[in-house]
């Protein structure tokens, strides 16, 4: 076996789940290892270090979201978070608590195939990030940062300030979903009863800008009752 398979630590305590998610992923070229609880998972993580981690949310010891709380305390492993349909607000919590992407069950393997390739591609993306100040490009969109200006298509997209720092913020965080609040609470410091009809408008007047027809997900994707994404390229 050659050392250069990226690893996938899975967290899962449903075993059928979990052996499903380990064939798929070994036909598909990772090192898979598995966890059925939290604290085994945590154990693993820092004796193993993989590439990148598959996380159940009901777990029988701790909590999946107690689990990325420990694991974000040193660590950026791409986490993609495993959720029940029902869990709307436990995904948005992981999220915000520092998961990069979730799939809810159940789920197609494409899908979840989609989403680890994503992950592990930004992730080392991310790594050899140029610092700030610097041109970022996604397809024929441009943003300089020290310039605060956007081109698409070399054309100059007249951006308000809010409009700009919101796209700004999505464009630092490729690849990944950031929930509502997330977004509000970087943008307007807080959030109150108008704030996501507020972002709502604003994504609209950006995406419009950007010359995105309605339903198209070129630069911002639309993550239903959880937030927006900017996608990589390939999604
Ligand atoms: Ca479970």
């Amino acid at each position: 076996m050659g050392n250069n398979k990226f690893k996938i630590l899975v967290v899962e305590d449903d075993r059928s789940v979990s052996r499903m998610l380990q064939t798929v992923l070994e036909n598909n070229g990772y090192q898979v290892l598995t966890a059925s609880k939290c604290q085994q998972g945590i154990l693993m993580l820092s004796s193993h270090v993989p590439d990148l981690v598959v996380l159940d949310l009901g777990l029988p010891d701790l909590d999946g979201e107690e689990f990325i709380r420990i694991v974000r305390t040193d660590s950026m492993v791409p986490i993609i978070v495993l959720s029940a349909r029902t869990d709307e607000m436990d995904k948005v919590t992981a999220l915000d608590l520092g998961a990069n992407d979730y799939v809810t069950k159940p789920f197609g393997i494409e899908e979840l195939l989609a989403r680890v390739r994503s992950a592990l591609r930004i992730n080392r993306m991310n790594l050899h990030a140029a610092a700030p100040g610097s041109i970022f490009s996604l397809g024929a969109l441009v943003i300089n940062y020290d310039k605060r200006q956007v081109r698409v298509d070399d054309h100059v997209v007249h951006l308000t300030q809010t409009e700009y720092n919101i796209l700004s913020f999505l464009s630092h965080h490729l690849g990944k979903v950031m929930t509502y609040s997330s977004i509000i609470n970087t943008i307007w410091g807080g959030m109150d009863d108008g704030s996501i009809k507020k972002l709502q408008v604003n994504m609209a007047n950006i995406r419009k800008k950007l010359g995105c027809k309605p339903g198209e997900t070129r630069y911002i994707v639309n993550e239903l009752g959880v937030g927006y994404r900017m996608p990589d390229q390939d999604d």
